[in-house]
């Protein structure tokens, strides 16, 4: 899974620290890799564009910062299906 771009950064990496990423729960250093990493990736940027609406929706709903485990896992398998259905999409724009 990949834009076929080169980066410092592999997309795989930047996905999985998506959460971390949002959640703050990172390094400097590490924000500064996923940020450089997005700005020249629209993939993940998207990605990450998901991931924190979703993030928002929760919070939103729940009204606190803390995402009960049950909602979470919920929530990033939707994020998974929509990823994978965007990546197929891209990956073949002569379907549908
Ligand atoms: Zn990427
Ligand atoms: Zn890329």
């Amino acid at each position: 899974m990949s834009c076929g771009g080169h980066h410092d950064t592999p997309c795989g990496e930047v996905l999985d620290a998506v959460s971390a990423y949002l959640d703050g729960e990172m390094t400097e250093h590490e924000r500064e890799r996923i940020s450089t990493h997005v700005e020249e990736c629209s993939p993940c940027l998207r990605e990450v564009g998901i991931y924190q609406e979703v993030k928002l929706l929760v919070a939103r709903s729940c009204g606190c910062d803390h995402v009960p485990e049950e909602v979470r896992s919920r929530v990033l398998g939707r994020i998974r299906a929509v990823s994978v259905q965007w990546r197929t999409d891209s990956l073949d724009p002569s379907e549908s």
